[in-house]
């Protein structure tokens, strides 16, 4: 359904004769614009957060100011150097991912995971949301369990940023040797279904100020779909915008170890 690019030479041949070569391009095309728009993203979010530092800099440099407010100036500035550094970071972890041979079919201990994701959530959310864990505990997931961490971690993560207090994450881990299925389930702001199709693109937030607030780069799941899709999982993501979200990853048999 989409318009095709090609590229046409037309090439003098024998006498008044001509030949013309068509190529069918629109898949370099494609990767071409994808590449110009990513960079032009990774330099648009680098430079905000330089511009503030920067700012920041100068007023330091040539106004006097008591030590209340360059306190609070410095605060900000470490704030955006923190951003700097998470964006840096994530990009990092998708080049990584991206460069990295096939994950292995290693069994990664699944239990051991839970409890560090129901650990790392309620580290993140400090008491103001309830966690709760769904596992019988049956089966293992087949793969590199550093990138199924950052999958997995990324999805706990974003339940609690876009959770308001008060609210529940649940993290479920269901197996059989039929496939298994990954889960985290918020009752947070959750999303319109019209961004749905989108929130896996690099950089795209549905609300660019409230993400930013909430600590996020805009590669977290960008960085999900990329190590889901090289174990053969695909990402499901349910919403109700005002009651919450699931995003569940879901393993074929293939990935299931020790049922
Ligand atoms: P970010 O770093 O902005 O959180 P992500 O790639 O992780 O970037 O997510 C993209 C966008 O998807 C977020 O900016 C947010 O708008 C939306 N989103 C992700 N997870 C949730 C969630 N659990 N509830 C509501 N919105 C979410």
């Amino acid at each position: 359904n989409e318009d095709r690019v090609l590229s046409i030479y037309v090439i003098p041949y024998a006498g008044d004769r001509r030949l013309m070569q068509i190529k069918d391009v629109t898949q370099t095309d494609r990767l071409d614009r994808m590449r110009r728009d990513f960079v032009a993203n990774v330099s648009h979010e680098l430079r905000t957060p330089l511009t503030v530092l920067a700012g920041f800099l100068e007023t330091l440099q040539e106004i006097e100011v008591d030590r209340e407010e360059q306190a609070r100036y410095l605060a900000m500035m470490s704030e955006q150097s923190l951003r700097m550094q998470s964006i840096v970071q994530d990009l990092l972890t998708l080049s990584s991912i991206e460069s990295a041979p096939p994950p292995d079919n290693e069994p990664v201990d699944m239990v051991n995971m839970i409890d560090k994701l129901r650990r790392d959530a309620e580290a993140l959310s400090a008491g103001r949301h309830t966690v709760v864990v769904e596992t019988d505990g049956q089966g293992d997931l087949r793969g590199s369990e550093p990138e199924l961490v950052s999958a997995f971690a990324n999805l706990v993560s974003n339940a609690v940023r876009y959770t308001p207090p008060g609210g529940t994450i649940r993290i479920s881990w269901r197996a059989s040797s039929q496939g298994a299925e990954f889960a985290v389930q918020d009752t947070g702001i959750g999303i319109d279904p019209k961004h749905i199709p989108r929130l896996t693109e690099r950089f795209y937030r549905v609300d660019r100020g409230r993400s930013r607030d909430a600590g996020g780069t805009g590669l977290g799941l960008a960085i999900v779909k990329h190590s889901l899709s090289r174990h053969q999982a695909q990402l499901d993501i349910k919403s109700t915008p005002g009651l919450g979200s699931r995003f569940a990853a879901r393993f074929p048999a293939s990935r299931v170890a020790g049922i």
